[in-house]
């Protein structure tokens, strides 16, 4: 129970609540509780006394075994190893502890017996005997075999290393404090990217300078056969590079305008942001549809995926083109500066990640504006895709008793699997929402300050001090409201307590009319919507029948709460087999939908679930309905000053 929940109890609630237990306790059958002293040491902010030899063999592409040998000096005594839980960026207890294997542990040539934490699983108590001052560790690291493992990090072309999954640390001591040498192994003639500097490479190992374990695992190592390097800020004494990894060959091929957008990217964060917080800087971006595509983001570097053909179909409007402006803006936004609670000492210990709507929030924001700023989108994709974002949250149920706030927890309550109902659950919705929270903002300290001054103020003012360091600060909410009160007064507080923190509250659409626009639904194709119902192969529908459905076949993708479809019954999984009457297609469920404007005749659906046939009546009368931000002519175009480049 927080402070805020307890405060706002009347006292003969809370005597209830203190008395109960004490009742309890005198009159309860059955076991007392068993509570074994907890083994584990909390981490301290001393140097580690010795330090982690790290022999990481990745060359098994064709079987996905990566070996690891670890030599750890400085034990004295008992000690409990860890494998990291916690892991920074995904902000949640991920660590993949269930890819671990064969650990052996030994000293001197004997063996060294090992037990597991039966509380904490990731954590290994060891009892070397008496004089041992070396430990020699080996265990393999399981990468994904299938995508039903987990997200596959090897092919024969290219490979993601991430160093949480390849290590276990000594207990005790803050990660910043224990020094790592790490190796890696390669298969022959890879190449590959990484914010780690090189010490020598001999042959396909390469051993790199010293760091500590906090540095190490915020730069992982993409490697692969087809690979090229690209200068992103050329004759700067900070480098930043793009680093491409591809299965093949032919998908490298970057043209000069392309690169000039990337290069345009790094002005735009500087103008923005006035800092770096880093000595260089590496966009580890894979073009694969072999390995996982993810966006992680580190302090000196991020790991990105794409569509393989970013580059060679540059044409094609891609919906995540804002993902490396999104990894690039947390080397400020979350790496940098990072919420005090979500800062750990060492991986073992719970992150909070109640502040993800300033992390993550505003990293949405600043990323879709500066892949904008850069050309990487054009202003119309970008309003585009701003009308989409808008018209979910404002269709969204579970609103209605869910706060905004309260979503933060969802990163550990579902890492991103698949749900029920995900409308009427909400899921990670401080990213979107948490977008068009700040574009309140922004727009507010444009309208209060008659256009003087705005939210990137903010951010060079929050995100911009100490240039050139690459320690972090952290901060608590009260730090954001300050820092926005020092660009303009105003009772942010009070804002922020009303879009965040209650359920039922309508969706935070004020920065797109303070802006200049009003979000409207009519046939109008949205650009975004189109590009991105072709990349995923489906019909977006989400707003007039309220469904999602596979384009080829008509399965249901997603079925919105409290939608016509909703009302009809209809479920995900479900298939649509005939529309009014002829075998289904998308264009003719397209069409259905866009005839229904002003008919009083029912869409009529034949839909298998399971083994089972039935027809479906569709109450729906008002046609397409596809978001969209139509100007307003009374109000200052906002949005327009707040996308153009800075200058
Ligand atoms: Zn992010």
């Amino acid at each position: 129970m927080n402070r805020a929940f307890s405060a706002g109890l009347p006292a003969a609630v809370m005597a209830f609540v203190y008395l109960l237990p004490l009742v309890g306790s005198a009159a309860s059958p059955g076991p007392a509780e068993f509570l074994p002293p907890s083994p584990l040491v909390r981490p301290e902010d001393l140097p580690y006394p010795g330090k982690l030899r790290l022999e990481v063999d990745s060359s098994d592409i064709a079987r996905r075994i990566v070996h690891v040998h670890e030599f750890l000096t400085g034990v004295v005594g008992d000690l409990t190893l860890f494998y990291p839980q916690w892991l920074p960026g995904t902000h949640a207890p991920e660590g993949p502890i269930d890819r671990f294997a064969g650990l052996r542990i030994s000293a001197d040539g004997a063996a060294v017996p090992w037990k597991r934490d039966p509380v904490d699983v990731f954590a290994f108590h060891v009892h070397p005997p008496a004089g041992v001052a070396m430990l020699d560790i080996e265990f393999d690291y399981l990468s994904a075999t299938s995508d039903k493992v987990g997200p596959i990090e090897m092919s024969p072309e290219l490979l993601m290393l991430e160093w949480n999954s390849v290590v276990l640390y000594p207990g005790g001591y803050y990660a910043r404090q224990i020094p790592v040498e790490a190796s890696l192994t390669l298969p022959a003639g890879w190449k590959f990217g990484s914010a780690l500097e090189v010490r020598s490479t001999v042959g396909a190992k390469t051993l790199f300078e010293p760091v500590s374990l906090e540095t190490l695992i915020d730069s992982p190592v993409y490697a692969g056969k087809y690979s090229s390097r690209l200068d992103l800020d050329p004759g700067s004494s900070v480098p930043v590079h793009l680093n491409l990894f591809a299965d093949r060959p032919a998908l490298l091929e970057v043209k000069s305008a392309e690169l000039e957008r990337y290069r345009n990217l790094v002005k735009q964060a500087y103008r923005l942001f006035g800092s770096h917080h880093y000595a260089h800087y590496d966009f580890l971006y894979s073009l694969s549809d072999k390995i996982q595509q993810s966006g992680l983001e580190h302090q000196q570097s991020s790991e990105d995926g794409g569509d393989p053909e970013a580059f060679t179909d540059w044409d094609k409007l891609s919906a995540d083109r804002d993902l490396l402006p999104h990894e690039y803006t947390h080397s400020w936004n979350g790496k940098f500066r990072r919420p005090a609670d979500l800062w750990v000492a060492s991986y073992e210990l719970p992150m909070r990640d109640d502040l993800l709507w300033v992390y993550e929030g505003q990293t949405e924001y600043w990323g879709q504006i500066l892949a904008t700023r850069a050309g990487l989108w054009t202003r119309d994709q970008m309003l585009d895709q701003l009308a989409l974002s808008a018209a979910f949250y404002e269709h969204e149920a579970g609103r209605s008793w869910r706060s905004l706030s309260d979503t933060t927890n969802d990163e550990i309550i579902n890492p991103r699997r698949p749900e029920s109902w995900p409308d009427w659950q909400r899921f990670e919705d401080y990213y979107g929402e948490g977008e068009l929270v700040w574009l309140e903002a922004d727009t507010l300290i444009r309208e209060l300050s008659r256009g003087r001054r705005s939210l990137d103020d903010f951010a060079r003012l929050f995100f911009g001090i100490d240039d050139g360091s690459t320690t972090i600060v952290t901060y608590m909410r009260a730090d954001v409201i300050a820092a926005l009160n020092t660009v303009q007064p105003y009772d942010w507080a009070a804002f922020f307590d009303a879009r965040l923190d209650a359920a039922g509250v309508p969706a935070p659409l004020a920065g797109i009319e303070r802006g200049g626009y009003r979000l409207i639904y009519g046939d109008k194709p949205n650009e975004f919507q189109t590009a991105r119902d072709a990349d995923r192969k489906r019909v977006s529908l989400l707003y007039s029948i309220g469904v999602d459905v596979d384009d080829k076949d008509g399965t249901i993708l997603l079925v919105m709460w409290q939608s016509p479809a909703f009302k009809a019954k209809l479920i995900e999984g479900a298939q649509i087999m005939a529309v009014n009457g002829v075998a289904y297609s998308a264009e003719d469920l397209r069409e259905a939908v866009a005839f229904s404007k002003g008919t009083t005749q029912p869409i009529e659906l034949i839909v298998k679930s399971g083994d089972r046939f039935s027809v479906v009546d569709l109450d729906y009368h008002d046609g397409l309905r596809i978001p969209h931000l139509e100007r307003n002519a009374a109000v200052p175009d906002r949005l327009t000053e707040i996308l153009a480049p800075r200058k």
